[in-house]
């Protein structure tokens, strides 16, 4: 029975990883993974984690089930760094549950849609792959629209023209900041157009949110999705905690409903435990109560927040020092010092990629995709001279 599986592709970046490790060059550079370095190369735990960790070890007392939604502790301390110190539940309409990192929360999030009887997710492309994974696997049909102009903005025509013609039935998938993979996020003007054409033509917004405080702040990255909040009845907030704490291999996510009405949200929320229940019965708890107790603590907040300001400060000054760079070869590497996160695309295509890969030992991915925490001062100039020698 079980030969009837065929063979799936192998997923590109975690065969580029092994290729990565492979390579015994000692000054190659990684610019494909995922993950958040330092200007070392690490990728270590915050200190805020480490002594919430300790803090877990000493006090937790029991490991017995918390059930489908998980820690509400975490989950609701989480909310006024994500909906606002002011009303964090919007006039008690947001209410949300713990899911396995980002990626369980825009499952659940994608399965109620769909319960629900949304038709069709209107998707910016390029988008993180799983987005259309995941809509694939659950049988949503998606409908894609250009996400960037080729001089580096979002190309917002693209977003009024699908807009135009969508309305109720429709849900559009929003990267909250740091879009993935480019880089390239709505400015606040762009975000107030966006709130009021998706009230108007009754779409259901999901935001992804999944790297808060490393564009642009705290507060400035959610900026998008509470305006976008504020002008609808309904909307879905999948968040993950896996870059902002550094959690990654933790799985630490939630998933936040807002409703019409208060009396709404037992049903809504009813049907994300019942999925929650059948995908994954009960989220893992460690990563989430290490979150929680550092959210319970003042000074842990305050070292969480110093330790993302360093983050996204580092990843601020790679980003000057690329776009100082100006034009190297074909390409124009400026306008990477106004994108946000840790990622942006180089177009280069499938030959000029090997040829860093062979020549230079630079590994991205086949996309361009290029993830900026990977350059450090000693390595960006290495870098931009190969950039130069492959396109020119
Ligand atoms: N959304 C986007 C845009 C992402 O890039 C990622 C992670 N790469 C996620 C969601 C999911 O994150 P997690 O690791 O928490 O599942």
């Amino acid at each position: 029975m079980l030969t009837n599986l065929q063979q799936q592709p192998a997923d590109a970046l975690l065969a580029l990883i092994k290729l990565h490790n492979a390579d015994p060059r000692t000054d190659k550079i990684d610019l494909g993974v995922g993950v958040y370095r330092t200007g070392q190369g690490d990728t270590p735990v915050f200190g805020a984690i480490k002594a919430a960790e300790k803090k877990l070890a000493e006090t937790q007392e029991s490991k017995a089930y918390l059930g489908p939604e998980g820690d509400m502790g975490f989950v609701e301390a989480l909310m006024p760094y994500v909906f606002g110190k002011v009303d964090p539940t919007l006039g008690g309409r947001i209410e949300g549950m713990q899911t396995p990192g980002g990626t369980g929360s825009l499952r659940l999030a994608l399965a109620m849609v769909k319960r629900a009887g949304v038709r069709r997710v209107l998707m910016g492309t390029p988008s993180w792959p799983n987005h259309a994974q995941i809509c694939a696997d659950l049988d949503l049909e998606m409908a894609g629209f250009n996400h960037a102009t080729p001089d580096g903005t979002a190309d917002m025509d693209a977003l009024r023209e699908v807009l135009r013609s969508a309305g109720e039935g429709d849900a559009i998938l929003l990267h909250g900041c740091c879009h993935n993979p480019s880089g390239i996020d709505y400015e606040n003007d762009e975000w107030d157009e966006i709130a009021r054409l998706v009230a108007e033509r009754k779409v259901l917004p999901l935001i992804d949110l999944a790297y808060q405080g490393l564009g642009l702040g705290m507060d400035e990255d959610a900026y998008g999705l509470r305006r976008v909040l504020v002008a609808v009845p309904e909307a879905l907030v999948a968040y993950s905690c896996d870059k902002n704490f550094g959690l990654y291999r933790d799985r630490v996510g939630a998933l936040y409903v807002m409703m019409g009405e208060e009396a709404q949200l037992a049903a809504a929320m009813s049907n994300g435990h019942a999925l929650a229940r059948a995908n994954w019965s009960q989220p893992p708890d460690h990563g989430a109560a290490a979150v929680r107790l550092v959210l319970e603590d003042e000074a842990l907040v305050r070292e969480w927040l110093d330790e993302l300001d360093t983050m996204r400060e580092r990843i601020r000054q790679v980003r000057s020092r690329l776009a100082a760079a100006g034009k190297v070869g074909t390409l124009d590497l400026a306008p990477l010092g106004g994108q946000n996160g840790m990622f942006s695309i180089l177009k280069l295509d499938k030959e000029q990629i090997l040829a860093l890969r062979e020549k230079h030992g630079v590994y991205m991915a086949g996309s361009g995709r290029i993830n900026v925490a990977g350059l450090t001062l000693g390595n960006i100039d290495t870098f931009v001279d190969a950039l130069e020698e492959v396109t020119t």
